[in-house]
């Protein structure tokens, strides 16, 4: 049933999709949280954002094997993915990443500027481009970057437009997540932000509050949120607190 839904996502029927924004898939590959019982957790992060148009590989955790296998379990070929974005340095986003280029190297992926050259070079190696992120800039349709910004280290997450609103994604929010989601508001020009997802670095309990007063809608916080944070958010966002983890898909329509 799954298949069925994103088997036209790279079949060229799409582009009449022209100036329309369409429906947005979050899928979670990697994550030490879990929702579907049959997948592996492991320390880290990483999750697929379909926009009709491309597929997005955010993250890719620490390992390629669990992140290939649990992409299978799920019933996604890694070869539909056409860019990949790394948020940080960290073992945990970027560990995985070798091993998912050994399976498709026909992907473009977004490195912060900041990262060693020895990455870089890894990258060209394995035969896929990469794209060097500092300042904030758009991806592609639909997907920006807040480029780099200081954690340490330094860190970029994913902004999506989509109908619903914004939708921002964080690999480990080092540079604190309020910050984040106060320069993807800014750089997009918006006062509210529909969905939060990733991890939030363990933030005080205050998050909570401030997420209301900075507009955020629905959050989703996992890996390294903290078990306390996830919990004040489920009870004062009540049905706007998404359970996520491993496994989990949230479907943004139209
Ligand atoms: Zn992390
Ligand atoms: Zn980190």
């Amino acid at each position: 049933m799954f298949l069925m839904r994103t088997i036209p996502w790279i079949s060229t029927e799409i582009t009449t999709v022209g100036w329309e924004k369409p429906e947005i898939t979050i899928i979670s590959v990697y994550d030490n949280y879990r929702i579907d019982p049959d997948l592996e957790t492991a320390w880290g992060f990483g999750c697929l954002i379909n926009t009709s148009r491309d597929l997005i590989l955010f993250d890719t955790g620490g390992d390629s094997e669990i992140l290939l296998s649990n992409m299978e379990k799920i019933g996604i070929d890694p070869k539909l993915v056409n860019i990949v974005v790394i948020s940080h340095i960290h073992g945990d986003h970027v560990g995985g990443l070798e091993g998912f280029l050994d399976v498709n190297n026909n992907v473009t992926v977004f490195v912060p500027q900041s990262f060693p050259q020895y990455i870089k070079d890894m990258i060209i190696e394995k035969g896929a481009r990469f794209v060097e992120v500092s300042e904030p800039m758009k991806i592609t349709e639909f997907a920006y970057t807040t480029g780099e910004l200081y954690g340490p280290p330094e860190e970029q997450s994913l902004i999506i437009d989509s109908r619903k609103g914004l939708v921002i994604i964080t690999g480990c929010a080092h540079p604190g997540i309020v910050n984040i989601v106060k320069k993807a508001k800014e750089e997009m020009g918006r006062d509210e932000v529909y969905l939060v997802v990733g991890g939030f670095h363990h933030p005080p309990l205050t998050v909570v509050e401030e997420f209301r007063e900075i507009g955020v809608l629905k959050v989703a916080p996992s890996h390294c949120s903290g078990d306390s944070v996830r919990e004040a958010f489920a009870e004062e966002y009540k049905e706007d607190f998404i359970e996520y983890g491993v496994g989990k898909i949230i479907v943004i329509e139209n």
